[in-house]
């Protein structure tokens, strides 16, 4: 059965219709700056495909996406300077899944420093876009 609902934000900034500040794109994959992010650098990234969650998706889709998320990762941790990183990945609402197009967070991390609660704080549009700026250069 297709539990996907395609009348979600994630699929709207596929189809283009709402703008992000983007960190990664190919073919498959989208990585864009979280809005109310819960670190510095808080990035999400998307298949491509209409997947849910884990539960859905296909295994291939989530190797790809797990590959691109490490790749990411990485330039994160040297772009923002961060000393290590938490990923995680949400599936239903009982597991704190808010926006139903399967996403993986990748939370850049510092010493001593707590993960802010959801929607906590809003940064503005520049420091955004100059985290993403410089994601995508170490991503060169
Ligand atoms: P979940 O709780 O479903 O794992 O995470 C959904 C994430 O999407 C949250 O971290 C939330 O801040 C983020 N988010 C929700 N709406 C938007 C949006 O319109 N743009 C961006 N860039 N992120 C969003």
């Amino acid at each position: 059965m297709d539990t996907y609902d395609s009348n979600n934000i994630f699929a709207e900034i596929l189809r283009g219709e709402v703008p992000v500040h983007k960190v990664y794109e190919d073919g498959a994959t989208l990585a864009f700056m979280d809005t109310t992010p819960r670190t510095d650098g808080h990035v999400l990234v998307i298949p491509k495909v209409r997947a849910r969650n884990i539960l859905d998706v296909a295994p291939d889709i989530l190797a790809d996406l797990m590959i691109k998320t490490q790749r990411i990762a990485v330039a994160i941790k040297t772009a923002l300077k961060a000393d290590g990183l938490s990923i995680q990945q949400y599936s239903e609402s009982a597991g704190g899944q808010t926006v139903f197009h399967l996403h993986i967070h990748i939370l850049p991390r510092y010493r001593g420093v707590p993960l802010r609660s959801p929607a906590e704080i809003m940064p503005g549009n520049s420091l955004l876009a100059a985290q993403a700026e410089s994601i995508r250069k170490a991503l060169a």
